[in-house]
């Protein structure tokens, strides 16, 4: 090796550790109030002058602000410094007759969700039409072009492994679809999502002691997926979680798949809000005067619906987080929950490790939304 092979791998090696501390110092004040200087430098054991250049070059680019000084007790008064969230994206939920639109800011948080009746085709005119809605919901939200990461596009679809193309889709007619198709259309850098996976991802955003979820999702169709140390758990297909094509009854009722006795066919959301014109609200409305045949309903759901989640239990062995159109109407009635899939339990005496999910609006969409701001942040 010559001497300037070396001198270049030790740059290469500095930037790197650089790059890394810069990292570190991002995602510590992302998860964080307000900090001082000293306690970055204390809490990451970093020098003072590290943290100092590192903050410098983050402030630079815009991505951290000082929010003032906190009180002292002696001495100059410590700046307190922040991540700055004022970076956005923007999440797609594409459905069978609905595209809803969110945009969240860089710390997750929903500004602001529009949904639209607007059935899928696999037409050239569908996915303009979807780029016109996108223009315009940016347009009503006053945000400049360049402070938008980028869109993430939601669907009930399997994808291939690089979540370029759909392999496989029923719920909607876009099997050989592409990332392309909409991104066309789409003035932003655009990634796919599998709908099940995104509201699973949205979940966990934030959840620093919960590594493992199994995520539920009760809507007119059922899916889900599984997390596993903070990342989805994909299969060898990028098929795992399809928990709606579990068999639950042996020759049961028929399901859209093809086969009978799936899962979908007793828990889809469609289960409850057939009765109400579709109208999840009402069902849950209804059910709550005790009104027939919802509670009649209810009964024969959660009958089923107990089965599934003690399965997941015993199997993944984690929490189970209910989500989905019907899964959001659900703390309620948790205790009930609770007591009923503790009584299938056989190893535990109560149901604590089932949950309701945070997002109850536009879970999916913010999941989607959310791959661009992980990528923003693990780019740093
Ligand atoms: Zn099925």
């Amino acid at each position: 090796m010559k001497v300037g092979d070396k001198m270049t791998i030790n740059r290469v090696n500095s930037i790197e550790v650089r790059k890394i501390n810069r990292n570190a110092i991002y995602k510590f004040l992302y998860k964080r109030d307000p900090i001082s200087i000293q306690e970055i430098a204390q809490t990451l054991n970093m020098s003072l002058p590290t943290v100092t250049q590192n903050l410098k070059e983050l402030q630079e680019r815009d991505l951290i602000i000082e929010t003032g000084l906190f009180e002292s007790t002696g001495g100059r008064k410590a700046k307190a410094i922040t991540f700055n969230s004022h970076k956005y994206a923007i999440g797609l939920d594409i459905t069978r007759n609905h595209v809803g639109i969110v945009l969240i800011d860089l710390s997750g948080k929903l500004i602001k969700n529009v949904r639209k009746q607007y059935p899928f085709v696999n037409s050239k005119e569908y996915f303009a039409g979807v780029g016109n809605l996108v223009q315009q919901f940016i347009s009503d939200c006053t945000i400049e072009s360049s402070k938008i990461l980028g869109v993430g596009i939601a669907l009930p679809a399997i994808l291939s492994a690089d979540k370029q193309r759909v392999n496989y889709a029923t719920v909607i007619d876009f099997k050989g679809g592409s990332v392309k198709d909409f991104s066309e259309f789409i003035p932003y850098p655009c990634i796919l999502s599998n709908d099940a996976n995104a509201a699973g991802f949205a979940e966990l955003w934030n959840e620093d002691d919960i590594q493992n979820v199994v995520y539920l999702s009760l809507n007119n169709s059922v899916g889900g997926s599984i997390i596993i140390g903070k990342n989805i758990f994909s299969g060898q297909n990028q098929r795992s979680g399809e928990f709606g094509h579990m068999t639950i009854v042996q020759n049961g009722r028929p399901c859209y798949c093809g086969q009978k006795g799936c899962v979908d066919v007793y828990c889809s959301a469609k289960i409850l809000s057939d009765s109400t014109n579709g109208n999840i609200a009402e069902f849950f409305k209804l059910l709550r005067s005790n009104n027939e045949p919802q509670r009649t309903l209810w009964e024969e759901y959660l009958s089923h619906l107990v089965i599934i989640i003690n399965n997941l239990r015993m199997l993944y062995d984690c929490n189970v987080i209910l989500g989905g159109y019907a899964g959001a109407y659900m703390d309620e009635y948790i205790d009930q929950l609770r007591e009923l899939v503790s009584k299938r339990n056989s190893f535990e005496v109560d149901g604590s490790y089932l949950h309701v999910c945070k997002y109850k609006l536009e879970a999916t969409a913010v999941g989607a939304a959310l791959q661009h701001v992980e990528t923003f942040i693990n780019n740093i």
